[in-house]
């Protein structure tokens, strides 16, 4: 459906309120507003080639990550996975008969991976290497010189780049972000750039995600497999993430009162977690997860979040569920009062296992 051929198509158009009953079936890849919207707002931040048609909306951005990786990989195909991984992306390679090649980083690297150790996982096999900056679970964030070495080697091996952004608006201590679908065409050529509004926008439960690209038969593609998968994404939730587009201020205000809150209840936990003797932790750069390490205490990380819930009523999950063993991962996107209340039982519980 061409992104003109409705009144609604023009981002300048008031969304329509619930009572204007957008309650039916929309164009597979999203309706043509907030498509266009999303292209625009690539295109004033540096990506090129990205019209409409490079759109797709999806149920979610962790929808948006298995479309693009039911595209693009077929079994025997190996993807490039740094970890500690957000947990679904092993998996998501699995299912679509893909074999999942994990390239470990620690905290003392930062939890980032190195150009040599990507070069070494390299192998005529390899198809995809995902990329999540800002990361779940360790809130690492890749500075440009840093992305740009991993994107060059990418290129040079012509393979699938998969950046997943979700967290692109929440960092911290001055840091930036950037995309690798800017750094050049040949970049921009392999790379399919994946976000969506529940962590910018607190919309988890509108399931909103996005994919660009600017290669047109990998968007057709994803949304082919759209259409039989889910259709389209929930037609009145898309009309209400139009407003996100539609008033860039207050969106820009409220993302910066929120990055301020997240802000101060990281610093917060995180002087917190440090000040527990044998724990010590990273400080993270973005999203709103910290990644403590827990190796001295003897215990896999799973006896170590087992044993807290236990004894202390307090859930964290364990590290070896992102693919790193000898971490825990807590989010501060919870209340202070809650903040305070897990600093205190697991400073109890640590200086437990210290006896
Ligand atoms: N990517 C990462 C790294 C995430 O942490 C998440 C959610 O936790 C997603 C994608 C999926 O987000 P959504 O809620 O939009 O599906």
């Amino acid at each position: 459906m061409s992104p003109t051929s409705t009144p609604r198509s023009s981002s300048r158009t008031p969304a329509p309120r619930p009572a204007d009953g957008q309650t039916k079936y929309a164009p597979t890849p999203g309706i043509p507003a907030l498509r266009k919207a999303i292209a625009e707002d690539y295109t004033r931040r540096g990506f090129t080639g990205i019209a409409d048609a490079n759109v797709v909306v999806s149920p979610g951005g962790k929808m948006s990550c298995y479309l693009a990786i039911l595209a693009t990989i077929s079994a025997g195909d190996e993807v490039i996975i740094p970890a500690p991984y957000w947990v679904s992306y092993p998996e998501m390679v699995k299912l679509a008969g893909g074999t999942p090649v994990v390239v470990n980083a620690e905290d003392v690297t930062g939890f980032k991976i190195t150009p040599a150790q990507l070069t070494a996982a390299l192998t005529p096999k390899t198809r995809m290497v995902i990329i999540n900056s800002p990361s779940n679970p360790t809130g690492a964030v890749y500075s440009r010189a840093e992305l740009e070495a991993l994107v060059a080697i990418c290129v040079k091996a012509n393979v699938w780049i998969m950046s997943d952004e979700i967290y692109e608006n929440l960092v911290y201590d001055g840091q930036t972000t950037c995309s690798p679908a800017t750094f050049s065409p040949e970049a921009a050529r392999l790379t399919i750039t994946v976000s969506g509004y529940a962590k910018s926008y607190s919309m988890t439960g509108w399931r909103l995600g996005t994919l660009v690209a600017s290669d047109k038969a990998l968007v057709a593609a994803v949304a082919d497999l759209q259409s039989q998968i889910s259709s389209n994404a929930t037609t009145f939730a898309q009309f209400g993430a139009l407003a996100v587009h539609q008033h860039p201020d207050k969106a820009k205000a409220s993302l910066a009162e929120m990055g301020a809150v997240f802000d101060k209840r990281r610093l917060n936990l995180l002087a917190g977690l440090n000040a527990i003797p044998g724990l010590t932790c990273y400080r993270s750069q973005g999203a709103f997860y910290l990644f403590p390490n827990i190796k001295s205490f003897g215990l896999t990380s799973s006896q170590f979040a087992d044993r807290l819930l236990e004894e202390e009523l307090m859930a964290v999950v364990p590290g070896s569920a992102f693919g790193s063993e000898g971490y825990i991962r807590l989010s501060y996107a919870t209340s202070d009062q809650v903040i305070a209340q897990g600093l205190e039982r697991l400073a109890r519980f640590c200086a437990k296992l210290k006896k």
